[in-house]
């Protein structure tokens, strides 16, 4: 086993108005340099949770801890959402850069660092354009790289892909695998979606009922059958609809 990157132990975590908490007693560890997808039905609190290991909220009760940074201070992290948000009086590159401009990443970025990023990554082309010359899927790619070029130890990601056309869809999924394997963080994404959890996962958690992770597999991506892909689908999904159908 893997050090233990992000540790959420006994989470809860309600909204004014829901009868029920949207995390409720959620109990999950994040190993260092793990895919991590955490699957589940719209409204199961794939956000909500997503938001808070991003720092962006606070659970009510329960911990969120960083077992393994020296001053259990969290690492830097870089967020990825629906929508790319990029500036549009900016051009690629200037958005790219713009993370460097917070005191908080000011040491972590470099102009050379993210041209070689653009590069490899395929959007060196990219560089001088502005966001509305750039398709729906290099908007989000910009995103992704954006996120990435201030050196974060995990990137987050909440449904990236899903506002665009599954027809490039399963490209930029492979893109952001390539992405993830190569700059070798830790990686969680969110989503609804079974097919993308399972061509991108090291392991899949389930968020179900109760606000908890109801089930996990872990992926032998190495030895992963066109077989072996179907019959876990077909039990992902068989468990994906009893979460729903409870929760609605
Ligand atoms: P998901 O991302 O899985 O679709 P969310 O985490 O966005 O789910 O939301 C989970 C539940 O919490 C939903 O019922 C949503 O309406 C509710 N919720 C999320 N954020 C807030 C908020 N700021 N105030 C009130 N309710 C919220
Ligand atoms: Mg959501």
């Amino acid at each position: 086993m893997g050090t233990v990157a992000v540790r959420v132990a006994q989470g809860y975590k309600s909204f004014p108005g829901l009868t029920e908490p949207v995390l409720g007693g959620l109990d999950l560890d994040i190993d260092t340099g793990e895919f991590l997808v955490v699957l589940g039905s719209s409204g199961s609190g794939k956000s909500t949770l997503l938001r808070i290991v991003a720092g962006l909220d606070q659970l009510d009760r329960g911990t969120i801890t960083w077992p393994e940074t020296d001053d259990a201070a969290r690492p830097h992290t870089g967020v990825v959402f629906q929508q790319p948000l990029l500036m549009p009086w900016l051009t690629v590159r200037e958005n790219i850069g713009f993370g460097g401009r917070f005191a908080a990443h000011r040491d972590r970025f470099d102009a050379v660092y993210a041209d070689e990023l653009l590069d490899a990554f395929g959007l060196a082309g990219l560089a001088d354009r502005y966001p509305e010359q750039l398709s729906g899927g290099q908007a989000q790619r910009v995103a992704v790289i954006r996120a990435v070029a201030v050196r974060p130890r995990l990137l987050l990601l909440d449904e990236p892909f899903s506002a665009l056309d599954p027809a490039i869809r399963a490209d930029l999924q492979d893109w952001l695998g390539d992405l993830a394997r190569e700059l070798g963080f830790t990686t969680v994404l969110v989503t609804h979606d079974i097919d993308e959890a399972l061509r991108l996962a090291g392991r899949i958690a389930l968020l179900g009922t109760g606000g908890r992770v109801q089930q996990q597999w872990h992926l032998d991506r190495a030895g992963f059958t066109d077989s072996e892909r179907q019959r876990l689908r077909t039990e992902i999904f068989a468990r994906y609809r009893d979460s729903t159908l409870e929760t609605a």
